[in-house]
């Protein structure tokens, strides 16, 4: 469609400049596409909670006379009003992740802080299922970046492995300096003896809205949007997160992070890159 007729208008400039136009509008497309997309899964995670408040509540009132009642819709429409908290509050997250600098306010984090950050935020939920946690290595680690996003990102993960792990099992958080040639990095590798992951879907989980089990992810308060937040955040950190599962056994996912030192190091040479 538009992209012959531009096509057509550009011909006399040359056919690189043609294949540039057309290469631009395709991606200019893609990126229309998925906004969309975007725009239509947020609408219908909205609608699935606001919905259920709003039978409830007619619920309630028609079961005005019957106490008993009154007192169990109104605990599951507390569930539907977390579960719109956690939503908006995710999606809060995301658009800070994908819209902040990190690296504007960047500065030497603790790896034993942000790991014990991360245990904290998930105690209740492991107390309840009698899940260990245990982190090892963590001492005298400095990672480089926005103290906020490296927290939520490593507070997901963690999250997730207590999230998706049966009872009486363990989440093991482990740390360690690696000497690499493009700088030090410090990886973070986050255990689980839980469900596991298939590789079709190992594929998919780091996109927004993507649920292996849907039913199973709401149940626990997932909004599918934990491991874009991950993902984004060590991108932007110049890091990665890559993942290593075997169905039924478990799964390590491992953030990868420039060390403070040698990131420091390097914005010192080349201040200009600051
Ligand atoms: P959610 O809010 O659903 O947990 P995430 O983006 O954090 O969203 O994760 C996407 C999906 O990846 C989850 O719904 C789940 O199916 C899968 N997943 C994430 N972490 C794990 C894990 N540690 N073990 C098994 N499955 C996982």
């Amino acid at each position: 469609g538009d992209a012959l007729a531009v096509s057509a208008r550009v011909a006399p400039l040359g056919s690189r400049l043609v294949l540039l136009l057309v290469e631009d509008l395709t991606e200019a497309r893609r990126i229309e596409a998925v906004r969309r997309d975007f725009v239509a899964n947020v609408s219908h995670e909205l609608k699935t909670p606001v919905g259920a408040l709003s039978l409830l509540s007619e619920a309630v009132m028609d079961a005005s006379d019957d106490p008993e009642a009154v007192q169990r819709f109104a605990g599951r429409m507390q569930i539907e009003a977390t579960r719109l908290t956690n939503l908006v509050q995710e999606l809060i997250d995301l658009s800070r992740v994908q819209n902040d600098d990190p690296l504007e306010d960047a500065e030497p984090v603790r790896v034993d802080e942000l790991v014990a950050e991360a245990i904290d935020r998930c105690r209740h939920q492991a107390g309840q299922k009698q899940i260990t946690m245990a982190a090892g290595g963590t001492a005298d680690l400095h990672v480089w970046g926005n103290r906020g996003q490296l927290a939520a990102a490593l507070g997901n993960l963690v999250e997730n492995a207590v999230n998706y792990s049966p009872a009486r099992t363990r989440v093991g958080i482990a740390a360690r300096h690696v000497a690499g040639p493009g700088g030090d990095v410090i990886e973070l590798a986050v255990t689980d003896q839980g469900i596991g992951i298939s590789d079709k879907d190992k594929e998919r989980i780091f996109e927004r809205f993507y649920r292996v089990d849907p039913a199973r992810s709401r149940a626990t308060g997932g909004t599918g949007l934990g491991l874009a937040i991950v993902k984004h955040v060590a991108a932007s950190h110049g890091g990665e997160v890559t993942v290593w599962s075997a169905e039924g056994q478990g799964s390590t996912f491992t953030l990868r992070l420039p060390e403070a030192g040698a990131a420091r190091d390097r914005a010192q040479q080349h201040p200009d890159l600051d």
